[in-house]
Protein backbone atom coordinates (compact mmCIF):
# COMPACT_ATOMS: atom_id res chain seq x y z
CA UNK A 1 0.00 0.00 0.00
CA UNK A 2 1.48 3.12 -1.17
CA UNK A 3 2.14 5.49 2.21
CA UNK A 4 -0.05 8.87 1.82
CA UNK A 5 2.46 11.43 2.88
CA UNK A 6 -0.13 15.24 3.77
CA UNK A 7 2.44 16.96 5.90
CA UNK A 8 4.38 19.10 2.90
CA UNK A 9 3.93 22.14 5.26
CA UNK A 10 6.61 20.27 7.52
CA UNK A 11 8.64 19.35 4.64
CA UNK A 12 8.33 18.17 0.83
CA UNK A 13 9.87 15.23 -1.08
CA UNK A 14 13.31 16.56 -2.77
CA UNK A 15 12.17 17.08 -7.07
CA UNK A 16 14.39 14.21 -8.90
CA UNK A 17 14.95 16.63 -11.25
CA UNK A 18 16.26 19.32 -8.55
CA UNK A 19 18.47 16.42 -7.15
CA UNK A 20 19.31 15.48 -10.42
CA UNK A 21 21.18 19.01 -11.00
CA UNK A 22 22.82 18.98 -7.70
CA UNK A 23 24.48 15.98 -7.73
CA UNK A 24 27.40 17.16 -10.35
CA UNK A 25 28.36 20.10 -7.76
CA UNK A 26 29.64 17.18 -5.25
CA UNK A 27 31.83 15.33 -7.69
CA UNK A 28 33.05 16.87 -10.43
CA UNK A 29 32.03 20.46 -10.43
CA UNK A 30 33.36 20.46 -6.59
CA UNK A 31 35.08 23.83 -6.80
CA UNK A 32 34.67 26.43 -4.63
CA UNK A 33 32.98 29.53 -6.17
CA UNK A 34 35.43 31.76 -4.76
CA UNK A 35 38.84 30.69 -6.51
CA UNK A 36 40.13 31.85 -9.42
CA UNK A 37 40.80 28.77 -11.73
CA UNK A 38 38.61 27.34 -13.58
CA UNK A 39 37.61 24.44 -10.88
CA UNK A 40 35.80 27.67 -8.65
CA UNK A 41 35.08 29.51 -12.27
CA UNK A 42 32.28 26.95 -13.43
CA UNK A 43 30.85 26.55 -10.21
CA UNK A 44 30.64 30.26 -9.54
CA UNK A 45 28.45 30.20 -13.65
CA UNK A 46 26.02 27.91 -12.05
CA UNK A 47 25.42 29.58 -8.91
CA UNK A 48 24.91 32.75 -11.13
CA UNK A 49 22.38 30.83 -13.32
CA UNK A 50 20.66 29.26 -9.93
CA UNK A 51 20.57 32.83 -8.52
CA UNK A 52 18.77 34.04 -11.65
CA UNK A 53 15.93 31.09 -11.37
CA UNK A 54 14.99 32.18 -7.92
CA UNK A 55 14.79 35.74 -8.90
CA UNK A 56 12.46 35.13 -11.47
CA UNK A 57 10.44 32.61 -8.91
CA UNK A 58 10.61 36.30 -6.75
CA UNK A 59 10.48 38.77 -9.30
CA UNK A 60 12.99 39.99 -7.84
CA UNK A 61 14.76 43.30 -9.73
CA UNK A 62 17.88 41.62 -9.05
CA UNK A 63 19.57 38.50 -8.65
CA UNK A 64 22.07 39.98 -6.42
CA UNK A 65 19.08 40.86 -3.93
CA UNK A 66 19.40 37.55 -3.20
CA UNK A 67 21.36 35.94 -0.26
CA UNK A 68 21.67 32.12 0.32
CA UNK A 69 21.60 31.18 3.87
CA UNK A 70 21.11 27.48 5.46
CA UNK A 71 17.19 27.86 5.56
CA UNK A 72 14.12 29.40 6.55
CA UNK A 73 15.49 30.43 10.63
CA UNK A 74 18.64 31.79 10.03
CA UNK A 75 16.88 34.00 6.93
CA UNK A 76 14.44 35.18 9.40
CA UNK A 77 16.85 35.45 12.50
CA UNK A 78 19.66 37.12 10.00
CA UNK A 79 16.46 39.53 8.75
CA UNK A 80 15.40 40.64 12.30
CA UNK A 81 18.88 41.13 14.01
CA UNK A 82 19.93 43.17 11.09
CA UNK A 83 16.98 45.50 11.11
CA UNK A 84 17.94 46.61 15.08
CA UNK A 85 21.44 46.85 14.16
CA UNK A 86 21.04 49.03 10.81
CA UNK A 87 18.47 51.36 12.28
CA UNK A 88 19.82 53.13 15.05
CA UNK A 89 17.98 55.13 17.56
CA UNK A 90 14.97 52.90 16.88
CA UNK A 91 14.53 49.63 19.75
CA UNK A 92 10.67 48.78 18.18
CA UNK A 93 9.36 45.44 16.26
CA UNK A 94 6.05 44.94 15.16
CA UNK A 95 5.61 41.32 14.60
CA UNK A 96 2.27 38.95 15.37
CA UNK A 97 1.34 36.52 17.67
CA UNK A 98 0.99 33.52 15.20
CA UNK A 99 4.59 33.55 13.77
CA UNK A 100 6.62 30.87 13.15
CA UNK A 101 9.00 29.86 16.18
CA UNK A 102 11.96 31.11 13.85
CA UNK A 103 10.80 34.67 14.82
CA UNK A 104 9.18 34.44 18.02
CA UNK A 105 11.77 32.62 20.00
CA UNK A 106 14.37 35.69 18.35
CA UNK A 107 11.38 38.07 19.80
CA UNK A 108 11.51 37.00 23.08
CA UNK A 109 15.45 36.21 23.33
CA UNK A 110 15.30 40.36 22.49
CA UNK A 111 12.83 41.25 24.82
CA UNK A 112 14.67 39.27 27.68
CA UNK A 113 18.18 40.62 27.39
CA UNK A 114 16.52 44.04 26.93
CA UNK A 115 17.78 44.10 23.34
CA UNK A 116 13.74 45.50 21.83
CA UNK A 117 10.76 46.21 22.57
CA UNK A 118 8.12 43.50 20.83
CA UNK A 119 4.87 44.41 20.22
CA UNK A 120 2.82 41.04 19.16
CA UNK A 121 -0.43 41.78 17.69
CA UNK A 122 -3.59 39.43 17.32
CA UNK A 123 -5.54 37.82 15.10
CA UNK A 124 -9.34 37.12 14.72
CA UNK A 125 -11.07 33.58 14.74
CA UNK A 126 -9.86 33.21 10.80
CA UNK A 127 -6.30 33.71 11.59
CA UNK A 128 -5.97 37.69 10.18
CA UNK A 129 -4.42 39.98 11.26
CA UNK A 130 -5.96 43.07 14.09
CA UNK A 131 -5.00 45.91 11.64
CA UNK A 132 -6.65 48.45 14.23
CA UNK A 133 -3.67 47.17 16.52
CA UNK A 134 -0.81 46.99 13.79
CA UNK A 135 -1.45 50.17 13.09
CA UNK A 136 -1.62 51.63 16.93
CA UNK A 137 1.82 49.76 17.15
CA UNK A 138 3.87 51.67 14.21
CA UNK A 139 5.29 54.72 15.40
CA UNK A 140 8.91 56.21 14.19
CA UNK A 141 10.48 53.70 17.25
CA UNK A 142 9.87 51.02 15.28
CA UNK A 143 13.05 49.40 13.59
CA UNK A 144 11.03 46.70 11.78
CA UNK A 145 8.23 44.77 10.54
CA UNK A 146 8.28 41.72 10.68
CA UNK A 147 5.15 39.14 9.80
CA UNK A 148 4.15 36.16 7.76
CA UNK A 149 3.02 35.98 4.12
CA UNK A 150 1.27 32.47 5.30
CA UNK A 151 0.77 30.72 8.29
CA UNK A 152 2.28 27.11 8.54
CA UNK A 153 -0.47 26.17 10.72
CA UNK A 154 -3.63 26.93 9.18
CA UNK A 155 -2.39 28.25 5.90
CA UNK A 156 -4.10 31.59 6.31
CA UNK A 157 -2.42 34.70 3.89
CA UNK A 158 -2.05 38.18 5.27
CA UNK A 159 -2.19 41.05 3.41
CA UNK A 160 1.71 41.72 2.96
CA UNK A 161 2.08 44.34 -0.03
CA UNK A 162 -0.69 46.85 2.61
CA UNK A 163 0.91 45.69 6.10
CA UNK A 164 4.48 46.89 4.05
CA UNK A 165 2.83 50.26 2.90
CA UNK A 166 2.00 51.05 6.21
CA UNK A 167 4.66 50.01 7.74
CA UNK A 168 6.97 52.51 5.12
CA UNK A 169 5.03 55.60 6.47
CA UNK A 170 6.63 55.01 9.34
CA UNK A 171 10.43 54.58 8.22
CA UNK A 172 10.19 51.19 9.76
CA UNK A 173 11.67 48.41 7.50
CA UNK A 174 9.39 45.55 6.53
CA UNK A 175 10.35 41.64 6.55
CA UNK A 176 8.54 38.68 5.97
CA UNK A 177 8.66 35.06 6.38
CA UNK A 178 7.44 33.81 2.63
CA UNK A 179 8.19 30.18 3.63
CA UNK A 180 5.07 28.60 3.43
CA UNK A 181 3.99 31.11 0.83
CA UNK A 182 6.96 30.58 -1.95
CA UNK A 183 6.09 28.56 -5.00
CA UNK A 184 2.32 28.23 -3.32
CA UNK A 185 1.46 31.52 -4.43
CA UNK A 186 2.51 34.07 -7.37
CA UNK A 187 5.10 36.36 -5.20
CA UNK A 188 6.28 39.43 -7.25
CA UNK A 189 9.00 41.99 -5.23
CA UNK A 190 9.77 44.31 -7.70
CA UNK A 191 7.92 47.42 -6.98
CA UNK A 192 6.62 45.98 -3.59
CA UNK A 193 7.36 47.76 -0.27
CA UNK A 194 9.13 44.73 1.11
CA UNK A 195 12.72 45.15 2.23
CA UNK A 196 12.81 41.40 2.70
CA UNK A 197 12.02 38.10 2.48
CA UNK A 198 12.90 34.85 4.06
CA UNK A 199 12.72 31.53 2.10
CA UNK A 200 13.40 27.69 2.68
CA UNK A 201 14.62 25.63 0.09
CA UNK A 202 13.24 22.33 2.13
CA UNK A 203 9.41 23.45 2.13
CA UNK A 204 9.50 23.33 -1.63
CA UNK A 205 10.96 20.47 -2.87
CA UNK A 206 14.26 21.67 -2.40
CA UNK A 207 17.25 19.95 0.27
CA UNK A 208 16.82 20.60 3.71
CA UNK A 209 19.33 22.74 4.95
CA UNK A 210 19.35 25.66 1.85
CA UNK A 211 17.19 28.82 2.06
CA UNK A 212 17.62 32.62 1.17
CA UNK A 213 17.30 36.02 2.24
CA UNK A 214 16.04 38.43 0.04
CA UNK A 215 17.44 41.50 0.83
CA UNK A 216 15.70 44.72 -1.23
CA UNK A 217 18.51 46.94 -3.15
CA UNK A 218 19.10 50.07 -0.63
CA UNK A 219 18.03 48.03 1.88
CA UNK A 220 20.64 48.55 4.97
CA UNK A 221 21.76 45.40 6.23
CA UNK A 222 23.94 44.03 8.52
CA UNK A 223 25.69 40.27 8.09
CA UNK A 224 24.62 37.56 11.10
CA UNK A 225 27.49 35.97 9.89
CA UNK A 226 30.92 37.47 9.85
CA UNK A 227 34.37 35.95 7.66
CA UNK A 228 34.48 35.72 4.38
CA UNK A 229 33.27 37.93 1.52
CA UNK A 230 30.69 35.60 -0.09
CA UNK A 231 27.19 37.23 -0.82
CA UNK A 232 28.64 40.33 -1.50
CA UNK A 233 30.00 40.58 2.31
CA UNK A 234 26.28 40.20 3.44
CA UNK A 235 26.90 36.05 4.58
CA UNK A 236 29.95 34.92 5.67
CA UNK A 237 30.85 31.06 4.72
CA UNK A 238 31.41 28.99 1.96
CA UNK A 239 27.99 28.53 -0.39
CA UNK A 240 26.36 25.09 -0.17
CA UNK A 241 26.82 24.83 -4.24
CA UNK A 242 24.91 21.91 -4.65
CA UNK A 243 21.89 22.97 -1.98
CA UNK A 244 22.24 26.26 -3.76
CA UNK A 245 21.92 24.54 -7.16
CA UNK A 246 19.13 22.47 -6.42
CA UNK A 247 16.69 25.46 -4.90
CA UNK A 248 18.11 26.81 -8.47
CA UNK A 249 16.28 24.07 -9.82
CA UNK A 250 13.10 23.68 -7.53
CA UNK A 251 12.26 27.24 -8.44
CA UNK A 252 12.25 27.26 -12.00
CA UNK A 253 9.99 23.84 -10.97
CA UNK A 254 7.87 25.92 -8.91
CA UNK A 255 7.21 28.42 -10.86
CA UNK A 256 5.81 25.60 -13.83
CA UNK A 257 3.65 23.70 -11.56
CA UNK A 258 2.10 27.31 -9.78
CA UNK A 259 -0.70 26.58 -11.67
CA UNK A 260 -1.33 23.15 -10.57
CA UNK A 261 -0.89 24.29 -7.24
CA UNK A 262 -3.45 26.95 -7.53
CA UNK A 263 -5.70 24.48 -9.80
CA UNK A 264 -5.63 20.62 -9.25
CA UNK A 265 -3.62 20.43 -5.64
CA UNK A 266 -6.33 23.09 -4.58
CA UNK A 267 -9.40 20.95 -5.82
CA UNK A 268 -7.67 17.79 -3.94
CA UNK A 269 -7.75 19.87 -0.73
CA UNK A 270 -11.42 20.83 -1.03
CA UNK A 271 -12.59 17.80 -1.42
CA UNK A 272 -11.14 15.99 1.54
CA UNK A 273 -12.06 18.96 3.11
CA UNK A 274 -15.81 18.89 1.88
CA UNK A 275 -15.81 15.38 2.62
CA UNK A 276 -14.64 15.59 6.26
CA UNK A 277 -17.22 18.11 7.39
CA UNK A 278 -19.71 16.45 5.76
CA UNK A 279 -19.40 12.95 7.09
CA UNK A 280 -17.50 14.00 10.38
CA UNK A 281 -19.64 15.87 13.42
CA UNK A 282 -18.84 18.54 15.44
CA UNK A 283 -15.61 19.62 13.17
CA UNK A 284 -14.83 22.99 11.51
CA UNK A 285 -12.30 24.51 9.34
CA UNK A 286 -9.16 26.62 11.08
CA UNK A 287 -8.39 29.49 9.09
CA UNK A 288 -10.00 31.58 6.32
CA UNK A 289 -11.13 30.08 4.17
CA UNK A 290 -10.90 32.52 1.29
CA UNK A 291 -7.62 34.28 2.00
CA UNK A 292 -5.40 30.76 2.31
CA UNK A 293 -2.66 28.82 0.66
CA UNK A 294 -4.62 26.32 -1.87
CA UNK A 295 -2.98 23.84 -0.18
CA UNK A 296 -3.55 23.28 3.49
CA UNK A 297 -6.23 22.33 5.26
CA UNK A 298 -6.35 22.74 9.31
CA UNK A 299 -9.19 21.02 11.29
CA UNK A 300 -10.44 21.17 14.50
CA UNK A 301 -12.05 17.65 15.77
CA UNK A 302 -14.34 18.75 19.24
CA UNK A 303 -13.82 16.28 22.01
CA UNK A 304 -10.73 14.19 20.77
CA UNK A 305 -6.73 14.57 21.24
CA UNK A 306 -5.21 15.46 17.82
CA UNK A 307 -2.18 13.00 18.96
CA UNK A 308 -4.92 10.21 18.78
CA UNK A 309 -6.45 10.59 15.42
CA UNK A 310 -2.60 10.99 13.99
CA UNK A 311 -1.62 7.74 15.47
CA UNK A 312 -5.07 6.15 14.00
CA UNK A 313 -4.20 7.84 10.48
CA UNK A 314 -0.40 6.55 10.70
CA UNK A 315 -1.39 2.98 11.32
CA UNK A 316 -3.13 3.31 8.20
CA UNK A 317 -0.35 4.46 6.57
CA UNK A 318 -1.39 8.47 6.40
CA UNK A 319 0.92 11.17 7.33
CA UNK A 320 -0.29 14.37 9.24
CA UNK A 321 0.15 16.75 11.76
CA UNK A 322 -1.31 17.94 14.58
CA UNK A 323 -1.81 21.39 14.62
CA UNK A 324 -0.75 21.57 18.50
CA UNK A 325 2.86 21.61 18.98
CA UNK A 326 2.84 18.80 21.34
CA UNK A 327 6.64 18.49 22.01
CA UNK A 328 7.73 16.20 24.74
CA UNK A 329 4.20 15.46 26.02
CA UNK A 330 3.04 19.46 26.92
CA UNK A 331 -0.04 19.22 26.45
CA UNK A 332 0.10 22.55 25.17
CA UNK A 333 -2.64 23.22 22.11
CA UNK A 334 -0.78 25.71 19.32
CA UNK A 335 0.04 29.30 19.95
CA UNK A 336 -1.57 30.18 16.58
CA UNK A 337 -4.80 28.13 17.41
CA UNK A 338 -5.28 30.10 20.97
CA UNK A 339 -3.99 33.20 19.68
CA UNK A 340 -7.37 32.52 17.42
CA UNK A 341 -9.33 31.34 20.71
CA UNK A 342 -10.36 28.50 19.36
CA UNK A 343 -11.80 26.73 22.26
CA UNK A 344 -9.74 24.30 23.85
CA UNK A 345 -11.59 21.19 23.44
CA UNK A 346 -11.03 21.94 19.61
CA UNK A 347 -7.57 23.26 19.63
CA UNK A 348 -6.64 19.99 21.16
CA UNK A 349 -8.31 17.79 18.36
CA UNK A 350 -6.86 20.10 15.33
CA UNK A 351 -5.01 18.14 12.32
CA UNK A 352 -3.44 19.77 10.01
CA UNK A 353 -3.20 17.92 6.02
CA UNK A 354 -0.90 19.50 3.65
CA UNK A 355 -0.92 18.85 0.20
CA UNK A 356 2.06 19.39 -2.52
CA UNK A 357 1.95 18.80 -6.23
CA UNK A 358 2.67 14.82 -5.22
CA UNK A 359 -0.72 14.33 -3.97
CA UNK A 360 -3.26 12.47 -6.16
CA UNK A 361 -6.96 11.93 -5.96
CA UNK A 362 -6.48 8.34 -4.24
CA UNK A 363 -4.84 10.13 -0.96
CA UNK A 364 -7.85 12.22 -0.53
CA UNK A 365 -9.87 8.51 -1.10
CA UNK A 366 -7.77 7.11 1.39
CA UNK A 367 -8.10 9.37 4.38
CA UNK A 368 -12.35 10.18 3.43
CA UNK A 369 -12.37 5.93 3.98
CA UNK A 370 -10.36 5.90 6.96
CA UNK A 371 -11.14 9.58 9.15
CA UNK A 372 -14.88 9.30 10.04
CA UNK A 373 -14.44 5.53 11.39
CA UNK A 374 -11.12 6.67 13.62
CA UNK A 375 -13.23 9.37 15.13
CA UNK A 376 -16.14 7.51 15.96
CA UNK A 377 -14.04 5.26 17.78
CA UNK A 378 -11.93 7.71 19.53
CA UNK A 379 -15.06 9.94 20.25
CA UNK A 380 -16.86 6.82 22.35
CA UNK A 381 -14.40 6.75 24.35
CA UNK A 382 -14.43 9.91 25.09
CA UNK A 383 -16.74 10.72 28.64
CA UNK A 384 -17.81 14.37 27.22
CA UNK A 385 -19.32 12.84 23.51
CA UNK A 386 -22.46 11.61 24.53
CA UNK A 387 -23.38 14.60 26.42
CA UNK A 388 -21.88 16.87 23.77
CA UNK A 389 -24.46 18.74 21.94
CA UNK A 390 -23.88 17.76 18.41
CA UNK A 391 -26.66 19.78 16.41
CA UNK A 392 -24.83 23.32 17.95
CA UNK A 393 -22.28 22.49 16.47
CA UNK A 394 -22.34 21.40 12.53
CA UNK A 395 -20.49 23.89 10.91
CA UNK A 396 -20.23 24.15 7.27
CA UNK A 397 -17.39 25.59 5.24
CA UNK A 398 -17.96 28.89 3.85
CA UNK A 399 -16.18 29.25 0.84
CA UNK A 400 -17.37 31.48 -1.57
C1 LIG B 1 9.58 25.69 8.11
C2 LIG B 1 9.39 27.11 8.44
C3 LIG B 1 10.46 27.90 8.90
C4 LIG B 1 11.83 27.31 9.18
O1 LIG B 1 12.53 26.96 8.03
P1 LIG B 1 13.80 25.97 8.17
O2 LIG B 1 14.39 25.96 6.80
O3 LIG B 1 13.26 24.64 8.58
O4 LIG B 1 14.71 26.57 9.18
C5 LIG B 1 10.24 29.23 9.14
N1 LIG B 1 9.03 29.78 8.93
C6 LIG B 1 7.98 29.07 8.49
C7 LIG B 1 6.67 29.75 8.24
C8 LIG B 1 8.12 27.71 8.22
O5 LIG B 1 7.06 27.01 7.81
Amino acid sequence: MRAVYLDNNATTRVDPEALEAMLPFFTEQFGNPSSIHAFGASVGAALKTARRQLQELLGAAHDHEIVYTSGGTESDNAAILSALEAMPGRNEIVTSKVEHPAVLALCQRLEKIGRAKVHYIGVDALGRLDIGAYRAALSSNVALVTLMWANNETGTIFPIEGLAELAKQHGALFHTDAVQAVGKVPIFLQDSAVDMLSLSGHKLHAPKGIGALYVKRGTRFKPLLHGGHQERGRRAGTENTPGVIALGKAAQLALRHMADEQGRVRRLRDRLENAILERVPNCFVNGDANDRLPNTCNIAFEYVEGEAILLHLTRGGIAASSGSACTSGSLEPSHVLRAMNVPFTAAHGSIRFSFSRDNVEDDVDRVIEVLPGILDKLRALSPFWAGADKSAHQFKPVYA
